[in-house]
């Protein structure tokens, strides 16, 4: 696409899943398969129920402003949205809509893309709730009031995003920030991660930043997972294209439509002319409360190291590749692990090695998270101490950790003195004479230029100790005994 670019806003849901407690009630705020188990009077909106606010819900919204380098309101509120739906009993849904209620406003991240590191401005942050969520079947629907009042931050960025790879990044960026700072698990598998996709498309060579060039709008409701956000955005960025191509885009108007899966399209739902006035005013059952300075200061000083930041200490402090402490810092969960088994004192470039090639091997394989991954930091240190103190080849190794995983059994089962490798020199030298002193006729093919026969010399060592001769120096006394003679 050369003669457009798309332009792209997103309003990113996600649940804070750190809480104990809902925003405005005291229902445990814990992810629960079986349906209507947490679940307080109000989240019913049972009449004469009235809410509290959660002050740690409050605290991790701020801190994501915070981190969004948005500015913190004064005072903090909340606003009525009215509207029906089954899904929500009161009649209206907390939130905070109106500028300057909003947890934060007019903040910018950076985020990386295919390596290039890229801005998008933050319209707003705010806290607000969570509606119940709806089972549909054949013919009935079921309400399920668990997720009634968790707490959700909702994310609207300019649009100041590009492409679905963009977007996608950028998504990612900010599931590492909740999850590094200790918001959210943010898990798109338990649905607590949802998007509002906003796409336009403009001429390429007007000023991008100038509103008065931008394309209608229309916006993608309700997409949730990244792959869904993905294709909605590409499939609409063709479908807008094909618009202005035919001459219909100028008169096409600011739409609603959502992204439907199975057949790989956007359907429409409203034209903009059908916009719900949700009619909002303040919560007059919250009362309005100074933010005061020295809380704003202690929540910023509070904020963990996030992923960017473990990412450059892998480089410049543990001289990790780039793309190795990317993949390190990818999970925090990970990241964890790995701290952990450099704090128990293995090499950290042995420690990543380790971690991105057999343990992430090992977790893809199994399906599994590290969190259930049997081997602890130091298990590991066992292996790694007894390569670098020669008890173990590092082929070795290898069949200790598998042998450890598969049985469940701690690495030092594995490992002992009479199975250790042979690292002696002098010991080697004396069972490499020996064959040589065996192997007239090898020895005349390898001086007449027959070097594969090398090989077959390493393989009558190894077949003498049973594979324990460390291979490295059995090659050198080889190569020494054989010039030799
Ligand atoms: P509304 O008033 O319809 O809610 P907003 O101006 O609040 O619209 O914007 C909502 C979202 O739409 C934001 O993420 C914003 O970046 C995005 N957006 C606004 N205009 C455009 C546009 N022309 N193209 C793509 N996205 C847009
Ligand atoms: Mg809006």
């Amino acid at each position: 696409m050369t003669k457009y670019i798309a332009k792209i806003g997103l309003e990113m849901h996600c649940e804070v899943s750190e809480t104990n407690s809902k925003v405005f009630s005291s229902a445990a705020n814990t992810y629960s398969e079986k349906p209507n188990t947490n679940v307080r009077p109000l989240d019913m909106a049972f009449p004469g129920t009235l809410p509290v606010v959660n002050k740690q819900a409050v605290r991790m919204a701020l801190m994501a402003s915070m981190i969004l380098n948005c500015s913190q309101p004064e005072y903090m509120y909340f606003e009525r949205k009215n509207y029906y739906y089954p899904d929500l009993p009161k009649g209206f849904q907390l939130t905070q809509e109106t500028k300057p209620i909003p947890v934060g406003i007019y903040g910018r991240v950076s985020y990386e893309c295919d390596g290039e590191i890229k801005t998008v401005r933050i319209n707003n942050l705010h806290l607000e709730e969570d509606a119940a969520s709806l089972d549909h079947f054949y013919d009935t629907s079921n309400i399920d009031y668990n997720r009634a009042g968790v707490p959700l931050l909702e994310l609207v960025t300019e649009p100041d995003l590009h492409s679905a790879k963009e977007a996608v990044a950028f998504l990612e960026h900010m599931r590492s920030v909740y999850q590094y700072a200790g918001i959210s698990e943010a898990d798109s598998k338990k649905g607590q991660i949802r998007c509002d996709v906003n796409v336009s498309i403009m001429d390429a060579e007007l000023d991008e930043f100038d509103p008065n060039n931008w394309g209608t709008k229309i916006e993608i409701k309700n997409v949730n997972s990244f792959g869904g956000v993905r294709d909605a955005i590409n499939y609409e960025i063709d479908r807008q294209i094909e618009l202005k191509e035919t001459g219909q885009y100028d008169e096409m108007e600011q739409q609603t439509r959502r992204w439907d899966e199975e057949s790989g399209t956007t359907i429409f739902m409203r034209s903009k002319v059908d916009a719900i006035d949700y009619k909002y005013f303040v919560e007059p059952n919250i009362p309005k409360y100074k933010i005061s300075q020295k809380w704003l200061d202690e929540i910023r000083s509070s904020i963990p190291e996030l992923a960017m930041d473990r990412k450059n200490k892998y480089i410049d402090g543990y001289g990790l590749s780039a793309y190795d402490a990317g993949v390190l810092v990818k999970e925090k969960a990970i990241s964890d692990y790995y701290e952990e088994c450099v704090k128990t004192g293995i090499d950290a470039k042995v420690a990543a090695n380790w971690v991105t090639v057999n343990i992430i091997g090992e977790l893809n394989k199994e399906d599994i998270s590290i969190n259930d991954f049997y081997l602890t930091p130091t298990m590991l240190k066992q292996i790694t101490d007894a390569i670098s103190s020669g008890l173990l080849s590092s082929k070795q190794a290898k069949e200790v950790f598998t042998k450890a995983l598969a049985e469940q059994k701690e690495p030092k089962n594995y490992i002992s003195q009479e199975n250790a490798q042979i690292s002696n020199e002098d010991e080697l030298t004396k069972i490499i004479i020996e064959i040589l002193d065996n192997s007239s006729s090898q020895i005349a093919q390898y001086k007449n230029g027959k070097d594969n026969i090398f090989d077959y010399f390493v393989g009558q060592v190894m077949k003498n100790t049973c594979g324990k001769a460390n291979p490295v120096l059995t090659k050198e006394i080889l190569h020494r005994e054989l010039d030799k003679r």
